[in-house]
């Protein structure tokens, strides 16, 4: 039995990737100090594997930027744009490289950026590759057999990771029309099998090849184009051990494909999909074959422990069929997606050790796979009968612990009745009911939530955080910046006002805090993309809500005016989204128990006289499951969270609620059976092109596209706007359309900010006259 594993966070475990490539960015280092820090990091990352005891420890998953993007670069794909770059003479490799992640502005030269798209369902994002019609090939970074022979040197033959070519290709774009990227293959798979000669004359016994596209719906002629890609790669090779590795979810009918492929190992993600274990062991021409069968039994997208004795029992499932020496094990997926070391949070105020002992991240994974594989083989040392007995405790605490475990909240999810996520009339009803008693005027204009988050305001919370400040002290300094920011808006003449969100860190940070079940880390940062790296609060227990969260500084802020002052919150999916969740319910449970939580702040908001409320819901798009035929269970009991947040106030109650991400298209109809009253949306990027799907779909109720692109700071005129209004206008009945910025403005500067708003405001007006 072999460990292997499938990647390492990249970033170091105190993030020393990100500050080195923000200062190297920033022009504060230089290039041979950055690279520094990379060995370093590729460096601890092969000795902590090697010192877990992983036989198999990869290499190539290191990456400055993106893994994507590094295949792009060793592959030669590579758009004219910034080919130019190096033929002016402007870029090495990694300029051109850094140029592609995140554009280049200078020698009165501007490109930007290449497009970014979420890694399957997880929350990092890979640079997608441009594809042309006579696209070529060809190598170009030599990543892949430097960063073997780097580890080579230090006495480690590692097992190389690439990502394989027919995902590669599946996760790019058509630049052109006229054909399909598929159809690369052929030109394509030659610099593959070039790369993978390279890496087996320089010693390499192992190379994973990555393709999670095996777990996603597939065209025949995808299916086809895997069978021909192996058969290609196989013939081509003499000794390189080639694993194939798919992870997320079900190969489902893919099975057939993955396990007919002329390969040396597969491995499969048993923790997303455990019942494909007992499928691959039901197929004959699997079990006869000598092929390999990795076992992905270590959750690599959650800070779980893993519980010993299912794993062993897994292991042993699959020993009795295939002969021991067949199997691996291994975390399911790359670690990519865990915090590095649990063992850095020290702070027992932050992270209590009764919870702490319930959580493993990456490195404490690793460790997970190789006590594995010692108690799977009988190895009882006593060292590891003490991990398995301690082990065991930590899981059964967790499935008893009170911490996590509370009846009446569990109660309240079981009682939930159809009733609950019912507003007590159709929207028809509840907009006449609004009309009178909001008394708004036509094309009502408002902001998404947020104002700058300026310097300043961040300082407020550093210094509460460190003492400097009372509470006290702090809340008063907000106050302030509240009231500021709502005779500002009273001045310009926007008609629903927002308090600005001043207080908040974070649209999820923020909830979680205040929520019980939840916990936080100090150092469980995870990659979302290039530098950027996100800390997601932890939901351990049953989520309930023991005092009002926004009530205070909605009810302050509504006192400062006498416009409508709208309530502002996060949607339970959003919520969830955002957050490590539990491993041991449904997500759905845990979603209803935040969705309730959140209903009681809307009812309390209510009570406190706020009228409108909104419950934003950004991430429900990115929660949808890779698999078609899985959505509609999960749009299902999404919009069922959102709509028992929102469903129990009054008629004359407005809900508000937003999302910002393109695509509406194919899930409309979920959007319109979440019956907010009012729901703004991003379109201005699209020049409501977005809009389209409402339309089409001839959505019912009130709509605010966004009439510009906040993301820039750019400040548009007022007749840009007033365009754009007119061209929604052709489809939106008067009634129903609102005017609005895309999304929050927390990332913008106070200048940018009022200018725009100013042009918004114009435009309305002239659109007001023009009716
Ligand atoms: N209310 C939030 C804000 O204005 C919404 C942010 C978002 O959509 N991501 O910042
Ligand atoms: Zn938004």
């Amino acid at each position: 039995m072999i460990t292997h594993n499938l990647g390492y966070p990249r970033i170091g475990s105190q993030r020393e990737l990100k500050r080195a490539s923000e200062q190297f960015w920033a022009g504060k280092i230089s290039v041979e100090e950055l690279q520094v820090t990379a060995l370093k990091i590729r460096q601890q990352n092969w000795q902590t594997q090697q010192e877990a005891g992983i036989d198999l420890i990869p290499s190539n998953d290191f990456s400055f930027y993106d893994h994507v993007l590094d295949m792009s670069l060793m592959l030669g794909v590579i758009p004219t744009r910034y080919k130019e770059l190096e033929q002016k003479g402007f870029a090495d490799e990694l300029t051109t490289y850094f140029a592609m992640a995140r554009g280049y502005q200078q020698n009165e030269i501007s490109i930007s950026a290449m497009e970014m798209t979420k890694w399957f369902d997880t929350n990092y994002h890979y640079i997608v590759p441009e594809f042309t019609k006579n696209q070529t090939f060809s190598r170009f970074s030599n990543k892949a057999i430097l960063d073997f022979e780097e580890a080579k040197a230090l006495g480690i033959i590692t097992k190389p990771v690439l990502v394989g070519p027919v995902t590669f290709l599946l996760l790019g774009k058509e630049k052109e029309n006229g054909f399909e990227r598929i159809d690369l293959l052929e030109n394509l798979l030659p610099v593959y099998i070039d790369i993978l000669k390279d890496l087996e004359s320089k010693g390499a016994v192992w190379v994973q090849l990555d393709e999670p596209s095996l777990t996603s719906d597939l065209s025949e002629n995808e299916q086809i184009a895997f069978q021909q890609a192996y058969q290609t790669i196989r013939e081509s090779l003499t000794s390189l051990k080639i694993m194939v590795a798919t992870y997320f979810e079900c190969t489902g009918e893919n099975i057939h494909v993955a396990t007919s492929l002329p390969i040396d190992a597969l491995h499969l993600d048993l923790v997303r999909c455990p019942s494909q274990l007992g499928d691959i062991l039901e197929l004959p021409h699997f079990v006869q074959s000598e092929k390999l069968l990795s076992l992905g039994i270590i959750d690599g997208r959650n800070i779980w422990k893993n519980d010993f004795s299912k794993s062993l029992a897994f292991i042993k499932r699959a020993s009795e069929i295939l002969s021991e020496d067949r199997l691996l094990i291994a975390p399911s997926c790359s670690l990519l997606h865990s915090p590095c070391d649990l063992d850095l949070e020290k702070n027992e105020d932050v992270l209590t050790p009764e919870i702490k002992k319930w959580m493993a991240f990456a490195k404490q994974k690793l460790n997970e796979v190789a006590t594995l594989k010692a108690l799977s083989k009988g190895e009882y040392s006593l060292f590891h009968s003490l991990q398995y007995t301690e082990n065991q405790e930590a899981i059964a605490s967790r499935t008893k612990s009170e911490l996590i475990h509370k009846p009446h909240v569990k109660k309240r999810v079981n009682a939930i009745t159809k009733e609950d996520s019912q507003r007590k009339n159709p929207f028809e009803v509840r907009q006449a009911l609004q009309l009178e008693a909001l008394k708004l005027p036509i094309f009502p204009t408002t902001t998404i939530g947020s104002f700058p988050q300026t310097d300043e305001v961040r300082t407020l919370r550093a210094k509460l955080k460190k003492g400097v400040l009372s509470e006290a002290e702090y809340e008063n300094l907000i106050e302030k910046e509240i009231e500021k920011s709502i005779h500002w808006q009273e001045e310009i003449g926007l008609d629903v006002l927002v308090h600005g969100e001043f207080e908040r860190n974070d649209m999820v940070e923020y909830f979680g805090e205040q929520l019980s079940g939840y916990v936080f880390t100090q150092n469980g940062w995870v990659q979302s993309y290039g530098s950027r790296c996100v800390k997601p609060p932890i939901i351990y227990g049953d989520v309930e809500r023991p005092t009002p969260m926004t009530v205070k500084w909605s009810s302050f802020a509504q006192s400062k005016t006498n416009k409508l002052m709208k309530g502002m919150l996060t949607g339970p999916i959003t919520i969830l989204q955002w957050s490590f969740v539990r491993d041991d319910q449904p997500r759905r449970t845990t979603a209803f128990q935040i969705a309730l939580a959140i209903r009681d702040e809307v009812l309390d908001l209510e009570k406190a006289g706020i009228k409108v409320i909104q419950i934003d819901e950004p991430a429900i798009r990115e929660g949808l499951p890779l698999r078609r035929a899985d959505w509609e269970n999960y749009l299902e009991w999404a919009v069922e969270a959102f709509r028992l947040s929102a469903s129990k106030v009054q008629d004359i109650t407005q809900i508000h609620t937003h999302m910002c991400y393109s695509e509406f298209n194919d899930i409309i109809r979920h959007i319109a059976a979440m019956d907010a009253d009012v729901i703004t949306i991003e379109t201005s990027r699209s020049q409501m092109e977005l809009l389209d799907a409402f339309v089409e779909f001839e959505y019912p109720n009130e709509i605010g596209p966004g009439v510009y692109d906040i993301h820039s700071p750019r400040v548009p005129e007022s007749d840009e706007m007033l365009q754009l209004l007119e061209k929604a206008l052709v489809h939106i009945p008067a009634r129903n359309l609102w005017v609005n910025p895309d999304c929050g403005l927390k990332t913008r500067k106070w200048a940018e900010t009022e200018a725009a708003l100013k042009n918004m405001i114009i435009a309305t007006q002239k659109l007001r006259e023009s009716v």
